[in-house]
């Protein structure tokens, strides 16, 4: 005999699991195993809302595995301590895992390897994750690429990806269970919960992960070229926080989304199934760009904005954080995600340029607060956001391109909808004055029962010149560099 374990990361599901369907291939017996090992995850241990989630997704990975006549073994500490002393315990030679791309785990999974091997256990990666791993596409020259659309042009050339593979029928279980620690004992819940406004928005685990893509297969896809900018409308999948922890897999949304085009009788993708899948290739991109560009999280991509001359106000930081800047299309934002863990993209596009330009705050501030409220808070996903929206990313927007908060609020949320969900003092502000309340006549503030400086604050910058204050200072960057 021969067991295998299978050691779960961010992979939190039993269908279209490689790792998995491998180990029970081998027909002996499987041990799942999750280890807590917040320590080995660098900089970006999960922080609240990622904890949250992480709790109930193991406890659903649990049930999961239950119902195939197996169980999650929990343990805490070192990875290799804990694999080791666990494969000596249940006499495992083998271990698979499927790779993850963040660089402190991908140090961590080398030398692991090694220590593995090196200890007589033999050590199996599998591509679980991704749909194109980020060695394998390059430029002509061999280069990772720094543009997304001749990366995902690259993409689209190579097979396509593979088709998922089932829930295995049944998990080969040993005679007897090792000890797993309790769940609880992780103490991933918060002391005081917060996340009820989580609770109510999010199903955690496998089975939401399937209504949510189900849902958006048969209500959002066909109008996603049209719907995916509008938070006032229910236009996007919500998979985020799902793909992230690995409850669903991209594999599995591009079958689902390609096999729902062929029964709509469609023989090629129609525009809004080819940009969702194009969506699916920033998530690629965003990992491809990690894995080759390690120091991204902390250093901007484009070497010349190590010398932006910030501002790092931390009570105008504060005021971003907390959905007060007086701008009702952040504040939204700001409140969506305190409360539900998680903000349309459109909005986070807004908010974050809202941060890095009109307040001259450091990205990484900002990154640390998605890191820290996101439900799908995600390395390779986030670091690309905000050196996108700073400009000093790779294929980022160009600098001067800056959001105008209102002209970008009056657009995608023209009936004012969102705006008004998230900003209840708001809501009776007639539409032409919701998304920029100061410029509202005092009768009409007065007759929606608001006093700006009161129930709602008034704008901390004057937008056009915290414009031309982010030029300057872009302008002061360049001139440093000649
Ligand atoms: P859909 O529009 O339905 O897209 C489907 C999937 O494609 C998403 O679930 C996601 O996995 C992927 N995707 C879509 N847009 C992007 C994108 N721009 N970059 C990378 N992948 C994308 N996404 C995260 O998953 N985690 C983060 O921590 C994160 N931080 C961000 C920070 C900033 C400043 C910005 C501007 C964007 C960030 N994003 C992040 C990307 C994007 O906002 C979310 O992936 C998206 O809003 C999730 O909603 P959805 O699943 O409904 O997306």
């Amino acid at each position: 005999m021969s067991p295998v374990l299978v050691w779960f990361r961010q992979d939190l599901r039993v269908a279209d699991n490689p790792a998995l369907h491998a180990a029970c291939e081998a027909g002996e017996p499987v041990y799942p195993l999750f280890i807590w090992a917040p320590e080995e995850e660098g900089a970006w241990a999960p922080a609240s809302a990622s904890r949250y989630w992480l709790h109930h997704s193991l406890a659903a990975l649990d049930a999961a595995l239950r119902a195939l006549g197996s169980a999650l073994t929990i343990r805490a500490g070192a990875s290799l301590a804990a694999i080791t002393a666990f494969a000596r315990e249940v006499g495992a030679r083998r271990v698979y895992w499927n790779r993850r791309y963040e660089p402190a785990a991908v140090e961590r999974d080398g030398l692991l390897e090694q220590a593995l091997a090196d200890a007589g256990i033999d050590a199996r990666s599998f591509k679980g994750g991704l749909l194109f791993e980020p060695r394998e596409v390059r430029t002509n020259a061999g280069e990772p690429f720094k543009v997304f659309t001749p990366f995902w042009r690259q993409c689209l050339k190579q097979p396509e990806p593979e088709a998922p593979l089932p829930v295995p029928r049944r998990i080969p279980a040993p005679a007897r269970w090792p000890a797993s620690r309790v769940l609880a004992e992780l103490k991933l819940l918060p002391r005081v919960d917060w996340a009820g406004g989580i609770r109510q928005s999010w199903p955690v685990g496998e089975a939401g992960a399937r209504a949510a893509l189900d849902r958006f297969l048969a209500q959002g896809i066909d109008g996603y070229a049209q719907c995916r900018d509008r938070p006032d409308l229910d236009g996007v999948s919500r998979l985020s926080p799902y793909l992230h922890f690995g409850e669903v897999s991209p594999r599995q949304v591009w079958a689902a989304v390609c096999a729902r085009e062929l029964d709509a009788g469609r023989m090629s993708l129609s525009a809004s199934a080819a940009g969702y899948l194009r969506q699916l290739g920033w998530r690629e991109f965003a990992h491809h760009l990690l894995f080759h560009f390690r120091a991204t999280p902390a250093q901007p991509m484009r070497e010349e904005y190590a010398a932006f001359p910030w501002l790092d106000d931390a009570h105008q930081l504060e005021c971003w954080e907390r959905g007060r800047t007086g701008y009702p299309i952040v504040d939204a934002g700001m409140r969506e995600l305190w409360t539900t863990g998680w903000m349309h993209n459109r909005v986070r596009m807004i908010a974050a340029s809202f941060l890095v330009k009109d307040l001259l705050v450091h990205w990484r501030h900002g990154a640390r607060w998605f890191w820290d409220t996101l439900v799908d808070a995600d390395l390779a996903n986030n670091t690309l956001g905000w050196q996108w929206t700073a400009g000093c990313g790779a294929d980022a927007a160009p600098y001067f391109r800056i959001f105008n908060p209102v002209s970008q609020a009056e657009r995608f949320d023209p009936d004012g909808a969102y705006v008004r969900k998230w900003v209840p003092e708001l809501a009776r502000l007639p539409d032409r004055h919701l998304h920029s309340p100061w410029r509202a006549p005092d009768d009409v503030l007065a007759a929606a029962g608001v006093r700006l400086g009161a129930e709602y604050p008034h704008p901390m910058v004057e937008h056009d010149l915290a414009r031309q204050r982010a030029l300057d200072a872009w302008q002061r960057m360049r001139g440093m560099r000649r």
